[in-house]
């Protein structure tokens, strides 16, 4: 079995990938909300709004947000639904800290547990949850596919697992487009913002590395999930795909 992988463009032994991960991910962290906001136009806001439209939640259920980062997708959940029982998770301490200290400072840490976890290995046991949720997560993982057949084995059967990701626009205007604003102006925000250029490079190449929407779609199912449809936003850029085990 091949022991490389990417990170973005660059091809790397898997151990590299968690690391040079990690190392993004730490940089990124302190200005990661601000950087959010800029490079999407506040429009990642909508996106996390509409996946938990599409989640089907109830008070009573329990569910594991993957790759939390400073707890957007949580704290949506847990202002709707109070007695919902969240479980906040990401491998990086630093973004972890920031998504526990918002929950503290902006009051819905109350149904939250925090987590230092990889979404590759997940310390639950089989059939536990109603929903898992990762956000801008799946695309950094090192190994995907054995995050999803995790996914798939910690939900209930009926359970639904929602992906929301960057993925492939589906027209060639908007593409060109977007390749240029991802390749030309992104990182330079990253340069101009928070003096990082690399991190932001890394972003737009790890997105044009990741799997289009047809392709996760069969990654998904080939995991052993029962069904999975996929929702294009703004013409394709991000998708988001609901499946149920
Ligand atoms: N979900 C948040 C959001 O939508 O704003 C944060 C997304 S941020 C782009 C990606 C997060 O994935 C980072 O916090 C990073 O530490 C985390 N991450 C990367 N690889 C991971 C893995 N294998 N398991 C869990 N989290 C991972």
């Amino acid at each position: 079995m091949s022991n490389k992988t990417h990170f973005g463009f660059k091809e790397v032994e898997t151990h590299e990938k968690t690391i040079k991960v990690e190392e993004v991910f730490y940089s990124v962290a302190p200005e990661y909300d601000f950087m959010n906001d800029v490079m999407s136009f506040g429009m990642h806001r909508l996106w996390k709004r509409i996946l938990i439209e599409l989640a089907g939640l109830t008070n009573n259920s329990k569910v594991l947000d993957i790759a939390s980062g400073t707890a957007d997708i949580p704290k949506l959940i847990s202002k709707k639904f109070q007695s919902a029982s969240i479980h906040v998770t990401d491998i990086n301490p630093s973004m972890l800290m920031l998504g526990r200290d918002r929950a503290i400072n902006e009051n819905f840490y109350q149904n939250c547990t925090f987590a230092l976890v990889s979404g590759e290995k997940l310390p639950y046991k089989d059939n536990a949850f109603d929903l898992i949720t990762v956000g801008f997560g799946l695309r950094n993982f090192t190994n995907k596919r054995a995050g999803l057949k995790e996914m798939k084995r910690a939900l209930k059967p009926g359970g639904v697992l929602l992906v929301l990701e960057f993925s492939k626009p589906n027209n060639s205007f908007f593409s060109k487009l977007y390749d240029w604003y991802s390749f030309d102006i992104i990182p330079k925000l990253g340069e101009i913002f928070v003096n990082d250029s690399k991190s932001y490079q890394y972003l737009a190449e790890s997105i044009r590395m990741h799997p289009d929407q047809e392709e996760l779609k069969k990654m998904i199912l080939d995991s052993g999930f029962k069904e999975c449809k996929f929702y294009n936003l703004i013409n394709g850029v991000v998708a988001i795909h609901r499946a149920v085990k």
